[in-house]
């Protein structure tokens, strides 16, 4: 374990921008790609809703429409027949605390001397900074604070005088950090996933072409079939008629970095990531919760709609060892209401959870119950839920989450909170207990997670729960050596 010690950028505050998105990236041979660009957003909404945005090549030129605000609102009818052509690429972003302008919106788009060139991310670079200064003194001007324009400039310069696969393979050896990326230069559709391939990228097949997007389930809603997720350290480059692809591996490093909250609590359940459905790994770590710590009660019930296949995993796992457990709905969402975690002051949050959540009295009235969730991050929920309960009769109220405790901040692309703002930061689970006001609390440990979703927990990104990161952050400790990964020879393409 050491300290990172390079130019990490990925210090937080509220106003800073931050990459936390769904990108996709689409091939087609004979038809437009906007619609199912938009179409594959709609299904990644839930990775984003603060700006989407679509640039598609005619072979020609690029057209591009960037807007603030949720899919549905930020494209009519007129602007998806504007963008011509049958590649494009889209971008969903994620809504932050502090202010938030179009300047980072994406997908970022630059022409340069020998093209055009598109660029979707998800995840958050650690040395964005050095990288940008150099880029500046070289005479690159920069319209946005963030870390994709850096990557734009960078793999334009690279474009300069080497192919599109050298040059992906040059930007990769200068970035460091998290990143899954689905760029169009010119016509050209390719997805880059970082070389411990932290954020989630899939490449799906359609009847007439590819696609590539954060989460298989963007592939689902095309009637496409998923081919396999993209390696760690790939880049994926779709024929630009919708024929084919080309594989070209540009590392192999011998650990990988998945991040374990997109299975617990970011990424769709009915997504396959790296492998594995998001809903039965809910569902086993569920398991996994009863096994370490079950507690009997009357009835299990989940905070809906994070913790349903956790508490559903749970409840199975508690009925095949023989306990009389009923699960059940106790508490009702309003699906009108905006997650909680955007509320900018403590105050709007808790207030949101209240409109959000009421409780069902026939499930709690005169009853233990045991409360399940993905998380706790702030604390809020849980405080505001196990009161609720109470107040609706609950005799006692048991809560259980199936993750480890948030200690540490995110610096990779999940938007979680500062290291002050988190409950367990400094605070023992039995702390927490009496602050959220439970009978008992229980979380997961960080073995049980990595079980569950069948990985080691060398290839595991942890460092929310262990507070020791995969990639070396200014200031943090890291699980491992992050010394730059060397590129290897390309390999042939594998399939
Ligand atoms: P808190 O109320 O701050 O403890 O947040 C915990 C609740 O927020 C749980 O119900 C989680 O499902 C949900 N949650 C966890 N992580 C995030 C995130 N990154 N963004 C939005 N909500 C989250």
């Amino acid at each position: 374990m050491q300290a990172g010690n390079v130019d990490g950028e990925a210090t937080r505050s509220d106003d800073e921008p931050r990459e936390k998105c769904g990108v996709v990236g689409v091939s087609l041979s004979d038809r437009d790609a906007a619609r199912p660009v938009y179409y594959a957003l709609y299904a990644l909404q839930h990775r984003g809703q603060d700006s989407a945005g679509i640039v598609t090549h005619d072979g020609f030129q690029q057209h591009d429409h960037v807007e603030m605000g949720l899919v549905g609102d930020a494209f009519d009818e007129g602007d998806l027949a504007e963008l011509a052509g049958s590649t494009g690429i889209g971008h969903v972003r994620y809504p932050t605390a502090g202010s938030v302008d179009k300047s980072c919106a994406q997908p970022f788009s630059v022409s340069f001397n020998s093209g055009s060139l598109g660029l979707s991310h998800n995840g958050n670079l650690v040395n964005a900074a050095g990288l940008r200064d150099e880029l500046a003194r070289l005479g690159h001007a920069f319209t946005s604070d963030g870390d994709t324009e850096v990557i734009a400039h960078s793999l334009a310069r690279n474009l300069l005088d080497a192919d599109l696969s050298s040059a992906v393979e040059q930007t990769m050896r200068r970035l460091h950090g998290s990143y899954s990326l689905t760029v169009m230069y010119d016509d050209r559709v390719l997805g880059v996933r970082d070389p411990r391939g932290n954020r989630p990228l899939v490449l799906g097949e359609l009847d007439d072409g590819y696609v590539l997007a954060s989460e298989s389930a963007a592939v689902d809603v095309l009637d496409g079939e998923l081919v396999r997720d993209v390696r760690p350290g790939e880049a994926i480059v779709l024929d630009a008629d919708g024929q084919g692809y080309e594989s070209v591996r540009l590392f192999d490093l011998e650990t990988t970095a998945h991040c374990f909250f997109e299975h617990v609590y970011f990424a769709r359940p009915d997504s396959v990531i790296d492998g594995t459905l998001v809903y039965e790994a809910r569902r086993e770590l569920g398991r996994a919760l009863w096994r370490e710590s079950g507690i009997d009660t009357d009835v299990v019930m989940p905070v809906p709609d994070s913790g349903r296949a956790f508490a559903s995993g749970y409840a199975d796992a508690a009925s095949e060892t023989g306990a009389d457990v009923e699960f059940a709905e106790g508490l009702m969402k309003n699906r009108y209401v905006g997650r909680t975690f955007i509320m900018p002051t403590q105050d709007e949050r808790e207030r949101a959870v209240r409109l959000k959540l009421n409780p069902i009295r026939s499930t709690v009235e005169g009853r233990t119950v045991t409360l399940i969730d993905d998380s706790i991050v702030r604390g809020t929920t849980s405080t505001q839920l196990v009161e609720l309960l109470r107040d609706a009769g609950a005799e006692s109220v048991h809560v259980r989450i199936g993750a480890p405790a948030i200690v540490a901040p995110c610096y990779f692309g999940i938007d979680m909170a500062t290291r002050e703002e988190l409950i367990a930061a400094d605070r023992t689970t039995e702390e927490i207990r009496e602050t959220v006001g439970a009978d008992s609390l229980s979380y997961l440990s960080v073995d049980a997670v990595a079980d569950a979703l069948d990985e080691t927990r060398d290839d595991l990104c942890l460092g929310c729960v262990t507070g020791e990161y995969p990639y070396d952050v200014d200031g943090e400790a890291t699980d491992r050596d992050v010394s730059r990964p060397t590129v290897g020879e390309p390999a042939e393409a594998d399939d």
